[in-house]
């Protein structure tokens, strides 16, 4: 009874009937269009009821199968969806998981219909991915191998519930994209970075994390740590919130559009834009520390009040990303001044019209790296239905891995011979800063919180105006001499990203493209994307669109 009434090319439909696969005499009309499928309840009732308009947009997989029923001829055809719905008796719109799944039966030869199936689940893939690329319509479907993606772990990260997230939610959804990945644990600090430093990358199309912004820290920083660098940032990167600062996590949701969402609402959320698959340019900046070597940081360089509360509320870190809300209150009940000097170089309208030549924010790709990588590597992101969710012990392969250690101190020596860009900004640490920079003439604080991405934790707005590879540091200080409600209102205001038309006479924000913090005393802390780092003199510098992040 399937009536395939036009042929599957761009622009038109497909049309058949088929069954319900939860109600075997339940029949339904099916109709693919270029964006959307449409399921249609055959019975008398009224029409508006019995419609469901499911848009390819929201798709992330389909696929065709044969049930286990040998005698049985009619063969399967299973949609996966992940619309933003409004959730019960609340405001809150999150993605929601929608499965339609079709019975076909229409011919008594199995393959025939199995075949039927197939040429239904491979257009409703194609168009799904078109929908991703309006502007030129390209195709994720042309692939000569399956992906390879390497989901790094940390099982420690937040409430130490990342694995039984990954189990709950993350390997149904990858199966679903037929996306083929590797699971790797990490067993302790740094394991991520020693395996990425030594790992013959040409094995992997994408490395995705799954914990808080911590391990992401290690990856990037192992990538350009080895001395093919530049090829090594290239590979796609993904991040799924498991930590209990997901910063960069909740910053891929709000560039997507969809509103605030916290913990395995964002976790579906960044899931599905991984499906999605498009890749991104993000921005990196390099931290020059006074005698540890060079760092890449992709989110914040924090000291005062911020690096305090985020180090000092790792005792409160089963209570996950709440531990961000209890280490604010306590440091506010004993507020801190912060002495020392900052100077930056001032983001210009003429530095962003050079940086838009040679910078994108989308890479609308028919696969994940060949646009991005030298065309040696072709490779894509994996639509097949086979799905090998291999539990890869990495512990015994890496326990000979040397950690390559870097020698010099990279801001009083030349950057060139180490791995890495060049950082043309920044001059050596123990000279002072160019005649272009400016020197802020305070120099007591209580916060200095550099961003380039937009949130600072999952329900932290800190720069509402950063953008993935804006190639602009958002530069924020407050002033001595704020009350701690004054401070407490701030970061509230931060929760709607708000703070910045609070008109706090205390709060200072600035674009810049590179800067430096010197304290005075001798103890503290800083951190980079929410890891401690030798305290000192610090500088820092962007680099435009640097690195490769999976943002659907
Ligand atoms: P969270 O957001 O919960 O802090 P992170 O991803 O930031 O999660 O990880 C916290 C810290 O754990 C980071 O410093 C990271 O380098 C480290 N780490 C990564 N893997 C492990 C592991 N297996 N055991 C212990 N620490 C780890
Ligand atoms: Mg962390």
């Amino acid at each position: 009874m399937m009536d395939h009434k036009r042929a599957d090319s761009k622009g038109t439909s497909l049309y058949g009937e088929f069954l319900f696969t939860s109600n075997r005499k339940g029949r339904c009309a099916v109709t693919l269009t270029e964006k959307d499928l449409v399921v249609q309840r055959l019975t008398s009732a009224p029409v508006g009821r019995n419609k469901v308009v499911l848009s390819l947009k929201e798709c992330v997989g389909c696929r065709a199968y044969r049930g286990n029923d040998s005698v049985d001829p009619a063969a399967y055809l299973v949609a996966y969806f992940y619309p933003l719905k409004r959730r019960w008796m609340s405001s809150r719109v999150s993605r929601q998981r929608v499965e339609q799944c079709f019975r076909l039966a229409a011919l008594q030869d199995p393959r025939a219909n199995l075949e039927e199936a197939e040429k239904w689940a491979r257009a409703v893939r194609e168009r799904s991915a078109r929908q991703q690329f309006p502007r030129n319509g390209v195709l994720m479907s042309q692939r000569s191998r399956p992906c390879r993606m390497m989901l790094l772990v940390n099982p420690q990260s937040g409430k130490g519930q990342a694995l039984t997230l990954y189990n709950n939610h993350v390997q149904r959804m990858l199966n679903e994209a037929g996306i083929v990945h590797t699971l790797v644990i990490t067993e302790w600090q740094n394991h991520a970075r020693e395996m990425v430093r030594e790992a013959d990358l040409s094995q992997w199309d994408a490395l995705v994390i799954m914990s808080g912004d911590g391990l992401l820290y290690e990856v990037i920083n192992g990538l350009l740590e080895r001395s093919d660098w530049e090829e090594a940032i290239r590979i796609p990167l993904g991040i799924l919130p498991g930590g209990s600062g997901n910063a960069l996590a909740a910053s891929i949701h709000h560039y997507s559009g969809a509103s605030p969402v916290s913990s395995e609402e964002l976790l579906v959320s960044c899931g599905f834009l991984l499906c999605k698959g498009l890749v991104s340019h993000m921005d990196l900046v390099s931290i020059h520390l006074s005698s540890s070597p060079r760092l890449f940081s992709f989110l914040s360089l924090a000291w005062g009040f911020v690096a305090d509360v985020d180090i000092e509320s790792e005792k409160y870190r089963h209570f996950g990303a709440v531990r961000f809300t209890i280490g604010t209150l306590v440091r506010l009940a004993s507020l801190r001044v912060y002495k020392g000097r900052l100077a930056y170089l001032p983001a210009t309208k003429d530095h962003n019209n050079e940086e838009d030549m040679r910078s994108n924010t989308t890479i609308p790709c028919k696969n994940l790296r060949s646009a991005l990588t030298p065309p040696s590597v072709p490779c894509l992101l994996s639509r097949d239905s086979s799905c090998d969710n291999t539990r890869h012990n990495s512990c015994h392969s890496n326990n000979s891995l040397k950690v390559r250690r870097i020698e010099s101190t990279p801001s009083r020596s030349a950057t060139k011979a180490l791995p890495g860009p060049t950082d043309s900004l920044l001059p050596p640490l123990d000279q002072p800063p160019p005649s272009d920079w400016v020197v802020v003439q305070e120099e007591d604080f209580v916060l200095v919180l550099a961003m380039y991405q937009s949130h600072l934790a999952e329900d932290l707005l800190a720069a509402p105006e950063a953008t993935l590879d804006d190639g602009v540091i958002h530069l924020f200080y407050v002033r001595a001499g704020i009350s701690p409600t004054a401070l407490l209102r701030l970061f509230l205001a931060m929760e709607r990203g708000a703070h910045l038309t609070t008109n706090c006479q205390h709060l200072v924000y600035t674009k810049v493209r590179a800067l430096r913090l010197e304290p005075y005393s001798s103890k503290g802390i800083i951190t980079v994307d929410g890891e401690v780092v030798e305290y000192g003199p610090v500088q820092a510098e962007v680099h435009r669109g640097l690195s490769r992040l999976i943002t659907g």
